[in-house]
């Protein structure tokens, strides 16, 4: 048995069972479930407002989470951390504030073909609103994210490249410093979704580049409702604040009001005190691990799955030869991803079957579904056989000639 597995209490509550929608979502440790209980338990109070011991503690332990989070990702500072429900907001909360402060009707934004459509639709409804036109960069033969195209997509015009660092559905893994190279060079600005990126890889943000990093703690192996997003400090200082109300603010009168520097500006109102204690427990977890060895073990799994996968007889397998991490996306030929993962639900492996929420994606593909299994480290290679043996079982099953 996989030596992780018991640091999950899900596992214990469902031994049979083979949990392969990571990429959707991932268990928690014990660590995480008891930061949690201890947090609701014994330190509740309100961060940032009352001068009471506890709320003093609360706080500084809410602040220790966001140095730790600067660590994790190789932010240069803790005040470029702000805390976030998840991806979808940290990437919602850059197109609102670049759209009020930098974007001016012609400009380009590009875009890869592979966005999950957090990164997509939040970037057409801008497009839409400041008249700035959407380009977006294929793929090569290999599904992977060409840089040639990317070459001819970016331009003087582009203002935003936002791109995803690792594919939910292909795995593949975009080459962010190439493209942080090409997007400085015409002073646009780098957003990369890592929901999928910092789960499954070490991330150094100043080493790659990255303007802007969104993320999400549920896959993460932390809470569900917290996320992050990094920002260069200058991009944090120029933007305005989103969302308004209690603590962002500096000085209030009846008729102006004044701000909080970065982070401050952007956390309105109570924050979410315990998700963000649970992501630090996380992070903790993770690194006692090391991002290396996860990154390493999910690897070495993901090139098992898509080659035994790959050697049944009417199985595609989708995404690079050269994978580098859990995220195999496949499908039997013929028969429908939902019918498959009925079956497979069925025999206990949950896999995720569908769009996945890049409907572009899946239509390049040719398909209008696919299956997707993606392995965390706690997951092994005997779940993988077990896998293959079903998904050669439902073959039978459907009278697969
Ligand atoms: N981007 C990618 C690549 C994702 O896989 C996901 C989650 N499926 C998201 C964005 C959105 O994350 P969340 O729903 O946690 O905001």
């Amino acid at each position: 048995m996989n030596a992780y597995r018991k640091d999950f209490p899900f596992f214990a509550a469902h031994q049979d069972l083979v949990y392969f929608d990571n990429a959707a979502t991932t268990q928690k440790p014990t660590t995480v479930i008891q930061a949690l209980v201890n947090y609701y338990s014994n330190d509740n109070a309100s961060v940032h407002r009352s001068t009471y011991t506890l709320a003093q503690q609360a706080t500084d332990q809410y602040e220790q989470v966001r140095a730790k989070v600067a660590d994790f990702i190789g932010a240069k500072d803790a005040k470029q951390i702000l805390f976030t429900k998840g991806t979808t907001e940290g990437l919602n909360w850059i197109a609102q504030g670049i759209c009020h402060q930098l974007l001016q009707p012609g400009d380009e934004i590009v875009l890869s073909v592979m966005e999950h459509h957090s990164n997509l639709v939040v970037w057409q409804r801008l497009a839409k609103e400041l008249g700035l036109k959407l380009k977006y960069i294929n793929l090569t033969d290999q599904q992977t994210l060409d840089l040639a195209d990317a070459r001819q997509k970016i331009t003087a015009k582009t203002k935003v490249l936002a791109v995803t660092g690792v594919s939910n559905v292909l795995g593949s893994v975009t080459p962010i410093l190439q493209l942080s190279e090409l997007i400085h060079a015409v002073n646009g600005i780098l957003v990369v979704d890592g929901a999928q990126m910092v789960p499954t890889m070490p991330v150094n943000v100043s080493q790659l580049q990255i303007d802007c990093l969104a993320f999400s703690g549920h896959k993460l192996f932390g809470p569900t409702g917290i996320g992050v997003l990094y920002a260069t400090s200058t991009l944090l200082n120029e933007l305005p604040p989103i969302e308004f109300g209690g603590e962002m603010v500096d000085q209030v009168s009846l008729t102006t009001t004044s701000f909080q520097p970065a982070p401050y500006k952007f956390e309105a109102g109570t924050q979410n005190v315990a998700g963000v204690i649970g992501l630090g427990a996380a992070i903790d977890y993770l690194q006692t691990i090391g991002m290396d060895k996860i990154h390493t073990e999910e690897k070495m799994l993901g090139q098992y799955l898509a080659k035994q996968l790959g050697e049944v007889a009417g199985v595609n397998v989708y995404g690079p030869i050269k994978r580098d991490n859990g995220i195999v996306a496949f499908n039997l030929d013929r028969l429908h991803a939902h019918d498959v993962a009925t079956f497979l639900d069925a025999n206990q492996i949950y896999v995720r079957a569908g769009t996945h929420c890049a409907q572009p994606l899946v239509n390049i593909l040719g398909v209008n579904a696919t299956l997707r299994a993606s392995l965390a480290f706690y997951n092994s290679f005997e779940e993988c056989d077990q896998l293959v043996t079903a998904i050669k079982a439902a073959k039978e099953f459907f009278d697969y000639a």
